[in-house]
Parts: C-alpha cells; structure tokens; sequence
C-alpha cells in the first residue's frame, strides 16, 4: 500500500486577503502551482486534496487509519508545512469546538464508540497513550515535564526505537484522552514560555496504544497490537536565515526535518529496485526518523497531511512543500498484522535470549 499523501489547503486569512492573489488552483486531486514569472503551472497528483472542513480532513483520512488501527495494524498521521501553514489546527484544532475539533479528538471519539460496540466475549481490550516532543534533537516528556532528559533506545528484539522512561498513561475512554491532549499541550506552552522558544521549532508525537487479547482456545491467547501515531511536525520552513534564530536550535530543526526527508526519498528509491532488503535507510540519523521507523516500513500504514497556504506570499514555501509531498507519495508499504500467538512471542524471546547470551560467552 503506499503511502497516503493528501493536500490541505487553509483558507486565505485576513491579512492574505488584501493582497488577494494565490499561487493554487485544485482540479480534482490535483494541484496547480503558479508563480507569476512562469509559463506553465507546475501541477501535482495527490491522493486528495483537502480544502474543506474538519469534518471532511477526518473522513478523508482519519476513519480509515482507524479502520486500520482496530484490525491490528500501525497507522500514522503527519502533518507537514511551514509554520502557520495549518498543521496543529489539522491534528488538534480546537479541542473543544463541535466544529472546529481537529483530527485527534475525532479519531479517539469514533475508536472508543468501536471499541464499545465489539461483542466480541472472548476479546478484552488495554490502551495506553503517550505524549512527547522533540525539541533539539531532545526528548521531552509532555505528560511527565519535570523528567531528565530522555533517551531513544533500541529495542533488540523487534528493531524499534523507543523512548526509554517515556510516561504511558492508561486510557478508557476518549474523556481520558483528551484530558491528555490538554495537559500535553498546556505543558508545550509552558515550556515555551519559560524557555522562550516556539512551538513551531519543535515535533511532537502523541501515540496511542491499542492491545487486544483474545482467548483462541483454553490454551492459547492472541495478543495483537497497534499502535496509532499523531504526528505535528516542526515548520518546514528553512529556519536559519530567520532573525533572532540560534544557529544550533536551526541544525537540530534541519536534521531532523531533513533526515525525514532523506528517508522518504530512500524508501522510494529502494522500493523502486526492488525491495528494502539491502539499501540503507538513515533512520538513526536524528531522533523523529528513529521514532518514526515503526511508522514507515514494515507493518505501518502511513499519511501524510501536506499543509499549504494558497497566498502568493507563501509560494516558495508552499512549492516545497509540494515538492516533498509528491516524493513522499512514491512510498509503499507492507502492511501486516502485528498479531503473535503468545506461545510464538515466547519462542522468539527465548530464542533471542540464548543469542544473546551465546554471543556474550564469545566476546
Ligand atoms: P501551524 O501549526 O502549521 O503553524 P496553525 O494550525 O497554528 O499552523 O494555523 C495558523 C492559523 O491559521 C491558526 O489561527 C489556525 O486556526 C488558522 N487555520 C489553519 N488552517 C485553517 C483552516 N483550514 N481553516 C480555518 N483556519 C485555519
Ligand atoms: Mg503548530
């Protein structure tokens, strides 16, 4: 399945509006980018392009990764675009407004009235939810921010990249989830303002763990997991030219913006010969590659939102964006099913333990 890519496209705001010339124009699930100087519009194909509501971003691409989450997938929600471009009105919007209530609140709303609804006797469901930021290359815990520095480990057994000492709170209702949606951006702007820097510097990932257990049989259990990531990425702006900037904080945004970049663009060349088999991708190269690995090959199943401002003001930003968002729609995935039987995970826990333990007797 490849990677889903949409466009969305805010409305002009007031200021954009006096000026009142856009570089965009949509046919269909096209867009058609203009600048004044050419000949011929740049036109790109997306998967769909959003220019509506709330409403509409989430049925286009909420309820399916939710589909997907419940059958035992991983599923992942990128919002990209420079700053101011609408991508935490996208994810989060306002947490509170019937209307204006952005992705997140409405993906838990319809998971939750799933969940309720499986009469399934044999089947009992755990979720769990976190919520961090990545802020030069940094860690923080935003349900948890008095916590030291945080570090991404590996996990030896399924190859992932986690974040150890990362605070994971039990959720059962979407009630629950949402006071966690609230905390976590309250302490985003507390830290802002203490330690004066902008959100729009920083990634931040809210993920949302789902376990299922199932009784099969009076001897065996089936345990499948997902997990659900919402992912608010830093302005795609190029930040180093910017006044006021530190020159450290630029890289750090840089790096991982740019290694993100760099993994879409191999992912897409090594699925082009063939498979990944062989071809390195640089997912270790920052912090949000390495937490995203689980969301970008294998069992995952990925969109990502392009966020762009139609203003002619915005153009070159917005053509980047484009730009990235077209590559990015080259990307495809393998979706499995993240189910073991109990006694299989046990088998492979074992079998890595003696691998391990061998391996130590040698050294
Ligand atoms: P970003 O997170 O990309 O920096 P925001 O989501 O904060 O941008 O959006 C910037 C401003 O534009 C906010 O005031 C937001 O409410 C408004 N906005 C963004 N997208 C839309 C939209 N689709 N409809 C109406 N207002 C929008
Ligand atoms: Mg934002």
């Amino acid at each position: 399945m490849p990677l889903q890519v949409f466009a969305r496209l805010r409305p002009l705001n007031g200021k954009e509006e006096e000026g009142g010339t856009t570089c965009l124009q949509v046919i269909g699930n096209a867009v058609e980018y203009s600048a004044g100087h050419q000949q011929y519009p740049s036109a790109f194909l997306f998967d769909g392009v959003l220019q509506g509501q709330q409403e509409d971003v989430f049925k286009a691409s909420g309820i399916p990764l939710v589909e997907h989450c419940l059958a035992g997938y991983n599923a992942c929600i990128l919002a990209y675009g420079q700053t101011g471009s609408g991508k935490t009105h996208t994810m989060m919007g306002q947490l509170d407004s019937e209307t204006e209530r952005g992705l997140a609140p409405r993906v838990f709303e319809i998971l939750f009235s799933r969940l309720r609804e499986d009469k399934d006797q044999e089947a009992s469901y755990s979720c769990l939810c976190s919520f961090l930021e990545i802020y030069n290359e940094q860690v923080i815990d935003l349900l948890n921010p008095s916590t030291p520095l945080l570090r991404v480990k590996e996990d030896p057994l399924d190859q992932g990249f986690y974040v150890a000492q990362l605070q994971e709170e039990e959720v059962h209702s979407v009630e629950e989830v949402m006071n966690l949606l609230r905390r976590g951006a309250q302490n985003r702007r507390t830290a802002e303002t203490h330690q004066n820097r902008a959100s729009s510097r920083s990634h931040s990932i809210f993920s949302f763990t789902l376990t299922k257990t199932r009784r099969v049989n009076d001897h065996q259990v089936s345990v499948t997991r997902s997990q659900m990531k919402l992912v608010d990425l830093a302005g795609s702006e190029r930040g180093a030219n910017e006044v006021g900037i530190i020159q450290k904080e630029a890289n750090f945004i840089n790096l991982s913006l740019t290694t993100f970049g760099r993994v879409v663009t191999e992912i897409v060349e090594a699925q082009h010969h063939g498979g990944m088999g062989h071809t390195h991708i640089p997912y270790r190269d920052s912090v949000l590659t390495k937490l995203l690995k689980s969301s970008l090959e294998g069992n995952a199943k990925a969109q990502i939102i392009a966020n762009v401002s139609p203003a002619a003001s915005c153009g070159s930003e917005t053509l980047s964006t484009l730009q990235f968002a077209q590559r990015a729609k080259g990307v495809r995935m393998k979706a499995v099913i993240n189910q073991d039987l109990r006694e299989e995970v046990l088998m492979r826990k074992l079998q890595a333990a003696s691998e391990a333990l061998l391996q130590q007797q040698a050294k």
